[in-house]
């Protein structure tokens, strides 16, 4: 388990991330990755030297099975309460299938989509204890802010932790070979919109569903990779 920034560790799990987050007397995780990877995430609460029930707070980014897949395990052994987008819960609550994607443009989508995503998969279902509200900031950790940033899917959302200045990007965009699309779109004009929105925000590091976080000057790169649709999409609403 890799530290990003005081404060958040990226837990190891093949192709998709999870990030566990310490609060003083409490842990919080974003995502749980594909099915099986429940003992990752207890390995990892253990090598804080803290205890499974520490955790509290399991929120998810959306409910595709690479980042709610070990769901179902990991409240089974914690005592965690559970957050998702409204529009994703009942996704969550059925364990599948999901809202069809398509490859995102470019080869490398394309070949991405078909390999990690299925429309059809089933996961064990796992119930959602909270609905999150875009624009609220969860009490956890000094704050998290829910931004909702649909395109690779209708109720995602992205996390700007305060306190840390870091921003969890779910999969807005990936930092695989630099920062880039997700393997796919539902809607590939609303993905736009939504890295536009993350690049209007300022902070130090990010982290990815993935690709490897970055720990300082992340928003610069943001703004780099997507500042000019930005400014595109601001000349296309004040002409509206
Ligand atoms: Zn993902």
């Amino acid at each position: 388990m890799k530290r990003v920034i005081k404060g958040v560790y990226i837990v190891p799990m093949g192709f998709a991330n999870a990030f566990l987050i310490e609060g003083d007397d409490e842990l919080a995780l974003i995502d749980d990755g594909f099915p099986g990877k429940e003992s990752a995430v207890l390995t990892a609460i253990r090598g804080l030297g803290r205890s499974p029930d520490q955790l509290k707070h399991l929120v998810f980014t959306h409910a595709h099975p690479d980042h709610i897949g070990s769901a179902a395990a990991i409240v089974r052994e914690t005592s965690a309460k559970t957050y998702m987008h409204p529009l994703d819960i009942p996704i969550a609550g059925s364990g599948g299938p999901f809202r069809p994607m398509t490859p995102a443009p470019g080869l490398l989508g394309r070949v991405l989509c078909n390999l990690f995503f299925h429309p059809d998969e089933r996961l064990e279902p796992v119930a959602i204890d909270q609905p999150l509200t875009p624009g609220e900031t969860l009490p956890i950790a000094g704050g998290f802010e829910v931004i909702h940033v649909p395109g690779l899917c209708a109720g995602q959302v992205a996390l700007l932790w305060r306190p840390g200045r870091m921003l969890f990007a779910a999969d807005v965009c990936t930092n695989i070979i630099g920062l880039g699309d997700p393997v796919g779109f539902e809607n590939l004009e609303e993905g736009r919109v939504s890295q536009c929105k993350l690049a209007s925000l300022l902070f130090d590091a990010a982290g990815f569903g993935h690709g490897k976080p970055i720990a300082r000057d992340a928003s610069t790169r943001f703004r780099n990779k997507y500042g000019r649709d930005l400014e595109e999409l601001h000349q296309q609403r004040s002409a509206a």
